[in-house]
């Protein structure tokens, strides 16, 4: 079931929540809503759902006009922040519940919605959970149950608001690798909003960048990751070093490096920045030919495998941030507080115009 949105519109007042925003949401696919706290994605999924509605533009399910249609009717299953289990029934009755409550002349019958429910909980891997009640099953568990819920109606969209914001670092990072695994077999056409830009990287098949109610870009994660559109996509991605640079015929001048800038053709020359994301700083133990610029360490932070640098270039305002393997570190020889130079393996530049206006990372 794909779902196109068409220059969507609302307000809250004078507030505009989504700003005429159009999509196309492929069949079968996972798409993540990212951006920063107030930026719509949760207004956008509830126009989706039908839990409100637009002050103008359509929504339509597979080419099927859905703008006016009652939320009850659209086919659609949530999962939400705050697990909304019934706390009073066991896991199997919250499962089988949106079945039990179906009109009678399509309800299935009762060893068809054990079959189901089962089959359901085998799926979220809880089936020996289904007599215990919600409040015997840990953070995670419960989403999964709320998952499983959501897909017991057999939606036709399923949508998911931050399922995994309520739970640690190291839970939320089981199950947003669980639920693209889940996805890959299900296939049900999914949009879930996150402001957390690891997840939506990692478990989504389309990542769509939401900023003040407008899409900033939409493509596959590695598109926005590896093509950021503007500075915002850019820095909202991920950790990014920002260099004072002289754009001129295609090239970006630092100091006495020169890196390449194809997207400023001849035209287009100015005072620009390049964006260097850290683990794109090469850093060498001498200076060599490439006009490589000098820095001193000033922090060295060793987590896990990588060794995090801050360096300060000469006549910098603010520290670059580089990341390299704790075996590249070591057959460098560097220590904190050592001189050593730096130079951007690959970088985005843009001018001056175009950049947002705080820098670092
Ligand atoms: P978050 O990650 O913080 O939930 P979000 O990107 O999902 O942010 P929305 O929840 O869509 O953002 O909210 C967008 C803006 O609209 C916010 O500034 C919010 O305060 C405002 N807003 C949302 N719902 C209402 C409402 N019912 N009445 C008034 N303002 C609202």
């Amino acid at each position: 079931m794909s779902i196109e949105i068409e220059n969507v519109n609302k307000r809250f007042g004078d507030f505009v929540a989504v700003d005429n925003v159009s999509l196309s949401l492929p069949d079968g696919q996972l798409t993540a809503l990212l951006g920063p706290s107030g930026s719509g994605k949760t207004t956008l999924l509830r126009i989706i759902a039908g839990l409100e509605n637009p002050d103008s533009g359509r929504i339509r399910f597979h080419g099927e006009d859905t703008t006016d249609v009652h939320v009850s009717d659209r086919g659609v299953g949530f999962v939400f922040q705050h697990y909304a289990l019934f706390k009073h029934m066991s896991v199997f009755d919250n499962v089988a519940y949106g079945l039990t409550v179906k009109p009678r002349r399509i309800r299935p019958d009762k060893a068809e919605i054990k079959r189901r429910v089962m089959k359901l909980l085998e799926l979220v891997q809880l089936d020996w959970t289904a007599h215990r009640l919600p409040s015997q099953l840990s953070g995670g568990q419960r989403q999964r149950i709320a998952l499983a819920r959501a897909l017991a109606v057999e939606p036709k969209v399923l949508l998911l608001d931050e399922p995994f914001g309520a739970l640690d670092a190291k839970v939320r990072a089981e199950l947003r690798r669980w639920l693209r695994r889940l996805h890959d077999e299900i296939h049900v056409t999914s949009v879930f909003v996150t402001h957390d830009q690891e997840e939506a990287l990692e478990v989504s098949d389309r990542v769509v960048v939401m900023n003040h109610g407008k899409v900033e870009q939409e493509g596959t994660p590695e598109e926005v990751y590896d093509h950021p559109a503007n500075p915002f996509v850019y820095k909202f991605l991920g950790n990014v070093n920002l260099f004072h640079a002289r754009v001129e015929n295609g090239h970006a001048r630092i100091g006495d490096l020169t890196l390449p800038a194809p997207e400023h053709g001849d035209a287009r020359s100015g005072k620009g920045y390049a964006y260097v994301r850290p683990h794109e700083i090469e850093i060498l133990a001498e200076q060599d030919a490439s006009g490589a610029l000098p820095a001193t360490i000033e922090l060295v932070s060793i987590v896990g495998p990588s060794v995090r640098l801050e360096l300060r270039i000469e006549n910098g305002d603010d520290l670059v941030h580089a990341e390299l393997p704790k075996a590249r570190f070591r057959e460098l020889g560097l220590a904190q507080g050592g001189q050593t130079w730096i130079k951007p393996l690959t970088s985005r530049v843009f001018l001056d115009g175009e950049t947002l206006p705080s820098a670092g990372v």
